[in-house]
């Protein structure tokens, strides 16, 4: 038996019932929310397979998402780097410029099933409040979005975006201002309205079922491109790669690839460097521990507590990533990379110059990987899982990097 048949059945054997992926996932809850969860697990479970479910995030997919999107062959880019031959999933395509959408969706579509009026969520850099709120007014949902004061400040066009669709930014003011306080308020208004409201998370990360709805959501991603890479090569990719913050575009790219011959690869962001507070390179440097109601790799202190996290892309700065690909790098099946800012930055200028693509910065790390893979010939080809298009970052870019004059690209 070679190494990949035991993940012929992998969909169907993770998680287990309980939402484990090996010792990791799990659901961690105030007792007050056991019920809430128990109830979207069940509604998810009955409706994952019914076809009127299937069918309407079909028709959604393409008719509202654009979907599929492309796989594109970098030919340039490729020419210019060796021999190695370089594809992207263009998720950057999928409407509003980013993978987030396909869970959001989803999510969207269960709520209204499930016969709920409103969806709550907390955001950081907005991107995943902009996703949400594009999926509740698509639906006809109240949507609540909780945001630190600090990051509303810094996102002023995300901010703006979510209010031109109708959602409620709400400021959290305690604390630091940012993420985690706002994820404390998200779960606070849950708890007092879960029989109207669908609490939703950005990624494959939180209590179970939320790891395995996102993947599944997402794993459109992985599926459309295995297919419409066999199409143009008549080939499998020698290798897949994808960024890795909480883990939701790089399971949906690499889930459908585990029983082939591919190597697998989840690239991390090292940031300014390998100093605690400098990078937020969790599958490096992070040990096993709870946040959020899960159980996964985390950079902890020696109390538990997370431990502060940078990356030049706020879609990757999370001190945690999904219990799955906890599970999947000790079994071996993944393997897990690090880029740091100033090689995605490079990625980022490589790509607008030589294809004529802007990318997210999330996404640049990915390809910054890549393009390292690519100059030392490793692979005859690689497809990696653009996750968003780089509009988004283009001022930030400016601000701190020029127009790259000083970079190699
Ligand atoms: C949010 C985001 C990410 C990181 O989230 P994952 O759950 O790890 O996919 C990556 N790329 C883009 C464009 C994002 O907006």
């Amino acid at each position: 038996m070679n190494k990949y048949a035991e993940f012929e059945n992998y969909l169907k054997e993770q998680p287990d019932a309980a939402g484990r992926f090996g010792p990791y996932g799990g659901a961690y809850l105030p007792e007050e929310l056991v019920p809430a969860f128990e109830e979207i697990t069940q509604a998810y479970k009955t409706i994952c397979h019914s076809a009127q479910f299937i069918s309407e995030l079909r028709r959604i997919r393409r008719e509202f998402q654009g979907r599929p999107t492309p796989v594109y062959h970098c030919e340039r880019l490729s020419n210019r780097l060796g021999t190695t031959q370089i594809y992207l999933k263009r998720e950057d395509l999928n409407h509003t410029g980013a993978h987030k959408l396909n869970h959001c969706m989803g999510e969207g579509l269960l709520a209204k099933y499930m016969g709920k009026k409103k969806i709550i969520a907390e955001t950081g850099a907005g991107q995943h409040g902009v996703a949400l709120a594009t999926a509740a007014a698509y639906f006809g949902l109240e949507c609540d979005i909780y945001m630190g004061e600090v990051d509303i400040a810094k996102q002023a066009p995300n901010v703006s975006r979510m209010r031109i669709l109708g959602a409620r930014v709400i400021p959290v003011s305690h604390g630091l201002k940012t993420l985690k306080e706002a994820v404390d308020a998200a779960f606070e208004a849950y708890m007092k309205e879960y029989k109207d409201a669908i609490y939703c998370i950005g990624s494959v990360v939180g209590p179970h079922p939320f790891p395995m709805m996102v993947r599944d959501f997402q794993t459109v991603v992985g599926i459309e491109a295995r297919e419409q890479f066999q199409e143009m090569t008549g080939l499998l990719p020698d290798a897949v790669c994808a960024c890795v913050g909480g883990g939701s575009n790089s399971i949906g790219m690499f889930v459908p690839f585990l029983a082939d011959p591919v190597e697998i690869i989840g690239v991390e962001p090292l940031g300014r460097g390998e100093k605690t507070g400098d990078h937020a390179a969790t599958m490096k440097f992070g040990t096993k521990g709870i946040l959020h109601g899960f159980e996964s790799y985390l950079l902890q202190d020696e109390n538990g507590d997370p431990l502060p996290v940078y990356s030049v892309a706020s879609g990757l700065d999370y001190p945690a990533t999904g219990p799955e690909h906890a599970y999947l790098k000790d079994v071996g099946r993944v393997r897990y990379e690090t880029a740091t800012d100033r090689e995605a930055v490079e990625a980022f200028f490589a790509l607008s110059r030589y294809e004529g693509i802007i990318p997210a910065l999330e996404s640049s790390h990915a390809l910054a990987y890549a393009i390292r893979a690519a100059k030392t010939g490793e692979f005859d080809s690689i497809l990696v899982n653009l996750s968003g298009r780089g509009d988004k970052d283009m001022d930030y870019v400016i601000e701190n990097f020029g127009y790259g004059e000083d970079l190699s690209i």
